[in-house]
Parts: structure tokens; C-alpha cells; sequence
């Protein structure tokens, strides 16, 4: 499974004047370089959505949730979420459950969180406090990041990417529930720039994929050339320190 060419979700370059569409390699496994960083954007993106969802404060608003953490405020309760405690468990549950399966399929150790079982089972995400509920998630996902390689080449990648990134109707994934619990803003990451073939200055940046825009570009901040990662897949690297 792991020899084939194409990426397993049929991903594809879009057709431009000097080139026509045609299929994205199966860089990383059997995922292509836009899925990959996908993937492994919402695994970083997951326990801070848990932490805001847990938070209850509706939708995203880091301001408030300071605020609220450090008790700056008036005390004035927020009102309670009961939708995003259920999403919040929602999303654990998924996250758990290919913890499980990823495990059994390489053969590899779950992540130990024997403190949170109550008779070998993890009881809902609810009964933990913000914190402890954001750092068991937190384990699931850097664990899944850790053997991210290895779930890429796996048959099953794809629907791991599906379910974790779009999700379906009554499980949204990490796109729908950032739009409600997250910040859409596609930050220019600090990996270190580069300088701009065109206009000369250092200010070439990467983004990484994100429910703004699924693809992830290179790009420069001052004259908005971008680079063809169809043509220069060099400037992937990027990707790795951001
Ligand atoms: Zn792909
Ligand atoms: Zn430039």
C-alpha cells in the first residue's frame, strides 16, 4: 500500500496556463505534501480547540478566555455552552478511537493515560477540569503526530485525514469546529523567511494549511509572489520549521 504513486485522496494540481491538472505525488505515504501538512495541522490545532470548547466561550475569543483563566473579569459567569462540552467530547472520542486503531494496526504502545481510566475505559472528556481535559487530548495528538509517518502509509490514512479534518455531519471534524472555537486567521508561522525572487526582500513565509485555505502556500508578504510547490517542492522544507 505504501507503493503507490498518487495521492489516496485524489488530490490534484490545479490546471494553469503552462501546465495542464494533473494528479499530487504521494509524498508522504499515501498522502500527498497538502494533505500531510493537513493532517498535521489539525493534530496541533486539536487540544487548543478542546481547551476553547471546554472553556465555553463562545465562539473564539482568546481576549475572554484570558481574561476568564486569569479572573480578571467581574466574576459574571460565562454562559454555559452545553453544544461545545458535547463537541468537546465528540472530538476526543474520535481522536481516542484512532489512538486505538492506529495502535493495533502498527503494533505500537497506546500513550499511557491509565490515570484517566475508570475500569479500562476513558470516561467522556466531561468529568476531567479544562486543564487535565486539554492535556490527555494533548497526549492522543502528539502521539498520533509522532507516528504520523507511519499512519500516512497506512490504508487507511485518508479516512483518518476525512474524519479528522472535515468530519461529517453529526462528528465535525477540526474545520467546522474551528470556525465556531478557533480563529480562522491564516497567521504567517515564523519559520524562518526567505528572500523573494521577485521583489528581493526576505519576507517569503510559509502558511500552513487552514479552514481558511486547505492548501498550504509559500509566499511573500510584500509582493504576494507565490511559489508553484508543484514546481519547486524545495520550498516545502519551510513547512518543517514552522
Ligand atoms: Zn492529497
Ligand atoms: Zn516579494
Amino acid at each position: 500500500m505504501t507503493d503507490q504513486l498518487h495521492c489516496s485522496r485524489g488530490c490534484a494540481w490545479p490546471e494553469k496556463p503552462d501546465q495542464p491538472a494533473h494528479p499530487k505525488l504521494a509524498t508522504h505515504g499515501t498522502l500527498c505534501d497538502a494533505c500531510y501538512l493537513r493532517i498535521t495541522e489539525a493534530l496541533r490545532t486539536i487540544p487548543e480547540l478542546i481547551l476553547n470548547m471546554r472553556s465555553q466561550v463562545i465562539p473564539a475569543s482568546n481576549f475572554e478566555l484570558t481574561e476568564r483563566v486569569q479572573g480578571g473579569g467581574d466574576g459574571a459567569p460565562v454562559p454555559l455552552n452545553v453544544g461545545a462540552v458535547d463537541a468537546a467530547d465528540a472530538l476526543f472520542a474520535k481522536v481516542a478511537s484512532w489512538v486505538g486503531a492506529f495502535a493495533e494496526e502498527l503494533a505500537i504502545p497506546a500513550p499511557s493515560i491509565r490515570g484517566y481510566l475508570v475500569n479500562n475505559e476513558i470516561q467522556g472528556l466531561r468529568s476531567f477540569a479544562l486543564i487535565p481535559a486539554m492535556e490527555l487530548t494533548a497526549q492522543l495528538t502528539k502521539w498520533l503526530a509522532r507516528h504520523i509517518d507511519q499512519i500516512s502509509a497506512s490504508p487507511t490514512a485518508a479516512t483518518f485525514h476525512d474524519d479528522i479534518w472535515e468530519g461529517w455531519e453529526d462528528s465535525p471534524g477540526v474545520v467546522k469546529l474551528s470556525r465556531r472555537y478557533g480563529s480562522e486567521e491564516r497567521k504567517p508561522r515564523d519559520a524562518q523567511k526567505r528572500v523573494c525572487p521577485i521583489c528581493g526582500k526576505k519576507e517569503v513565509f510559509a502558511a500552513a494549511p487552514s479552514t481558511f485555505d486547505p492548501e498550504p502556500m509559500v509566499l511573500c508578504g510584500l509582493c504576494n509572489w507565490t511559489a508553484d510547490l508543484s514546481k519547486k517542492p524545495e520550498y516545502l522544507e519551510m513547512f518543517q520549521s514552522a
